[in-house]
């Protein structure tokens, strides 16, 4: 995972936000397999980013499928028919993938843990899994399984990842704690995901650098004003190569390998992390005239930055957006 730019990211916010407060307050830990960043710039003290670093553990350990005894893997082990009940976090990151899943065409499928578990991106000597052992995988998948209740839900068979959506669900969480607790400016960088909460009072704009997929570089840098989630899916994040091909872990639902959409990456900026996150995955896999009409049609708040394959980029919706050629 490249980490140099959302360092970056963060330290060209760190500099232009220098009016914003007296004594910015950093704090990082490891989390959700990536470094967690809280930077408070205003209105912020060491205890609050404590307090919100925890509060990302124990969203984590609700929400993960490799954990035990988290929610989902409850869920995930229930037979099938039994309601489990489910923290309100749990329920309504459950929903809102739902809601996306059904606006993307199952774009978002997060039923998909047991295909995931077959590319092994870690491994010295990784292997690509045969089509026998993707379909019986595939067998686990299904989104219509999801039976939710008022205060639970059933999976009725199919085994939930929140792998996609995860990181932005938790860290909305984060940003209503710091809102409740005072802040007034902030940014969160999740390794993917970066959240900026509040104006600089310098009036100067936030700067996220986008990683350029095709090497260590930038392809660019949007400029934010307010409250944003900005999200990366890219695959060039987690892959391995054998035999010349690229084998990357966002994965076409259909088929359980990794989707090739003609996209190498997919940054969205949108009002909340789930959402940006959700369909940065989605948009990935949808392909690019599909993501169009996706974000066209159902999400007119949200906004993309595309890079295809030959390295060009196509921007949707109102973004501003400044190509490393041009920063
Ligand atoms: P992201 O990095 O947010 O794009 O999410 C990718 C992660 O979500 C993968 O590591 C898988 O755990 C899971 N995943 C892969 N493909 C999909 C998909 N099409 N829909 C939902 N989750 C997926
Ligand atoms: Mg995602």
């Amino acid at each position: 995972m490249k980490r140099r730019s959302f360092f970056a990211a963060i330290l060209a916010a760190l500099l232009l936000c220098a009016g914003c407060a007296a004594k910015p307050v950093t704090a990082q830990s490891f989390a959700l397999d990536t470094f967690i960043t809280v930077n408070l710039l205003s209105g912020g003290d060491e205890q609050i980013a404590q307090d919100a670093l925890a509060l990302v553990d124990d969203c984590e350990a609700l929400l993960s499928a490799h954990r035990e005894d988290s929610e989902i893997a409850r869920l995930n082990r229930a037979p099938a028919g039994e309601v489990v009940p489910l923290s309100p976090l749990v329920r309504r990151v459950l929903a809102e993938a739902l809601a996306i899943a059904e606006n993307t065409g199952g774009a978002l499928d997060v039923t998909l843990l047991a295909a995931s578990a077959l590319w092994d991106y870690k491994s010295e000597d990784p292997q690509v899994p045969s089509e026998e052992a993707l379909a019986e995988a595939l067998t686990c998948r299904g989104m219509d399984r999801i039976a939710l209740t008022e205060s639970g839900a059933s999976a009725n068979g199919a085994q939930i990842d929140l792998g996609a959506v995860a990181k932005g669900a938790i860290g909305d969480e984060v940003v209503s704690l710091l809102r409740e607790r005072g802040v007034s400016c902030a940014l969160l960088d999740m390794g993917g995901n970066i959240f900026t909460l509040g104006d600089k009072p310098d009036d100067s704009p936030w700067v996220v650098a986008i990683d350029d997929p095709r090497s260590d570089g930038y392809i660019g840098r949007l400029s934010l004003r307010g409250d944003w989630s900005v999200s990366t899916s890219s695959g060039a994040q987690r892959y391995f190569v054998k035999d010349g091909v690229v084998y990357h872990h966002i994965l076409d639902p259909e088929t359980g390998a990794p989707a090739r959409s003609g996209l190498l990456s997919v940054t969205v900026a949108a009002p909340t992390g789930l959402l940006a996150d959700g369909l940065s995955t989605a948009l990935f896999v949808a392909g690019e005239e599909e993501a169009a009409r996706i974000l066209e049609a159902h999400y007119p708040q949200a906004a993309a930055v595309l890079v295809r394959e030959d390295g060009t980029v196509r921007i949707l919706g109102d973004l501003d957006f400044t190509p490393e050629s041009a920063a």
